[in-house]
């Protein structure tokens, strides 16, 4: 039998979102409960099957829990089918959803509206079996392909952290968040010291291997589902912390750096510590212009030679004394 849908919201937020056990999820949406048990046991036992009986109830759903793909009746009491394709093309969190049409109308009129509204096809009632799970299938299939796609966009290929367009995105978008609502927003930058040297000495290959345990080591201590670590190009990444002050950060930071002193990855031709280390810069601001964010990234970059200057394996930010 169909089930109220499910919520995986640590799922949603993992990264990277897809893997190759995910079960594709399909949400069955008509208000009529026999045409969604008709439907029902042709996907039961290859995907996980949801159902909603109104309009209203397939959006809330489709917020909640994105599934892979809507099959939405036209007809239905409340709102109809097109305009809850309309709702879920205008949402950013729920456009990328393929919709199929499922309907007792069959005029052109009607299967143009539907391709308008944003579904990506329409299959006529009573079904043919055959041909909706073929045109379901390949829709997931090309869904898959595109989310794929999509994360490896977003993506650094070395160390599998967000890369540097998802860290100008969401740095543009966030600062304009902190701006609208008075909040101070964070950034650190990241170096890894003497870095040159460690591959001069190891290799280049064994300096991939020792980025990738920084960026991991980096990652799992961002735990908040806002803030972003992100490579930010060679051995440097950045760490965003909306909504959090200089205290905050700072002690984010301080963090940062012994998690990875604490890795002990061994650096004989370093001449701050026998293992690697990194050094940090902080800023804090409350945005009060739309500017991007670019100053909060200019500061921390000016903060971080600081921190170089003044021996590396530290943290240093805008509020010290020292100069
Ligand atoms: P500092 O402590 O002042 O930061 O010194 P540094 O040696 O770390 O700085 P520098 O900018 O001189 O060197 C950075 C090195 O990072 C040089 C470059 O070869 C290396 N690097 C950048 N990207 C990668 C990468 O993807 N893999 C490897 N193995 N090395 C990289
Ligand atoms: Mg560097
Ligand atoms: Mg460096």
């Amino acid at each position: 039998m169909p089930r109220p849908f499910a919520t995986h919201s640590d799922e949603l937020m993992a990264w990277p979102t897809q893997s190759v056990e995910h079960v594709p999820r399909l949400l069955i949406v008509d208000d009529e409960p026999v045409n969604i048990h008709s439907l029902y046991p042709l996907f039961a036992d290859d995907y996980e099957v949801f159902m909603a009986t109104s309009g209203q109830e397939a959006l809330a759903m489709c917020h909640q829990n994105q599934p892979d793909l809507v099959l939405l009746d036209v007809l239905m009491p409340d709102m109809d089918g097109l305009e809850v394709c309309r709702q879920l093309k205008a949402e950013s969190d729920t456009a990328a959803i393929p919709v199929i049409f499922v309907t007792s109308q069959h005029s052109p009129e009607e299967e143009s509206a539907a391709l308008a509204a944003g579904a990506v096809d329409f299959i006529s009632k009573p079904v043919n079996p055959a041909v909706v799970k073929a045109r379901v299938k390949t829709h997931l299939t090309l869904k898959w392909q595109a989310d794929t796609l999509r994360n490896l966009a977003s993506m650094d290929g070395l160390t599998g952290v967000p890369n540097r367009r998802v860290l100008d995105d969401r740095l543009r978008a966030e600062w304009r968040s902190c701006l609208r609502n008075r909040k101070a927003l964070s950034l650190l930058m990241i170096d890894v010291d003497q870095f040159k040297s460690y591959n001069d000495h190891y290799g280049h290959l064994q300096g991939d291997e020792c980025l990738k345990a920084v960026a991991k080591a980096l990652s799992i201590n961002v735990e908040r589902s806002r803030d972003v670590l992100a490579r930010f190009g060679g051995e440097e990444f950045v760490c965003l912390l909306p909504e959090t002050d200089h205290a905050g950060a700072m002690h984010m930071a301080e963090r940062l750096r012994q998690a990875i002193e604490s890795l002990a990855i061994p650096h004989e031709k370093s001449t701050v510590a026998d293992v690697v280390t990194v050094s940090l810069g902080l800023a804090t601001q409350i945005p009060l212009e739309d500017s991007e964010g670019l100053p909060l990234l200019m500061a921390a970059d000016e903060q971080l030679y600081r921190a170089k200057q003044h021996g590396r394996n530290r943290v240093m930010s805008a509020c010290d004394k020292m100069n």
